[in-house]
């Protein structure tokens, strides 16, 4: 699987498509979710042209890796959902049809704002 420079995440990380930023860095992008699920719906992309998780984790460097983990953290304070700030969220990440990804660029969901509920529905 190749991965296709046109899906809706390549698009706003080239600025062709708006979002609503949370944070950026050299590295990621975290913007909030156009269809929220949950009260707060963010999500962080790598900037690096990854399709899913396991393109991610095999291929992207040990500082690609760090600056997504770290940005994930960075965002939750900025949300104020750390379990210091607030009362925690969820991180999700889909691969692949049987995971329901949607969109073939890596990404983690944030939720938060409520209680999430079940692991899985
Ligand atoms: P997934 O099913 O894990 O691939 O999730 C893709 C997510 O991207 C869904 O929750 C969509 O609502 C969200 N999404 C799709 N297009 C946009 C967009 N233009 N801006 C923000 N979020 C989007």
């Amino acid at each position: 699987m190749t991965y296709d420079k046109n899906n809706i995440f390549a698009k706003i990380l080239r600025g062709e498509i708006p979002c609503k930023k949370i944070y950026e860095n050299d590295y990621v992008l975290s913007f909030y979710d156009i269809k929220p699920k949950k009260k707060i719906h963010a999500l962080i992309i790598p900037k690096g042209e990854y399709i899913d998780f396991d393109d991610f984790t095999s291929k992207a460097s040990t500082n690609e890796i760090n600056e997504l983990f770290k940005g994930i953290n960075v965002v939750a304070q900025r949300l104020k959902i750390t379990n210091n700030l607030g009362n925690g969220y969820r991180i999700l990440t889909n691969i692949g049809k049987d995971g329901g990804q949607e969109v073939p660029h890596f990404h983690f969901h944030i939720f938060a704002g409520e209680i999430i509920g079940k692991m899985v529905v």
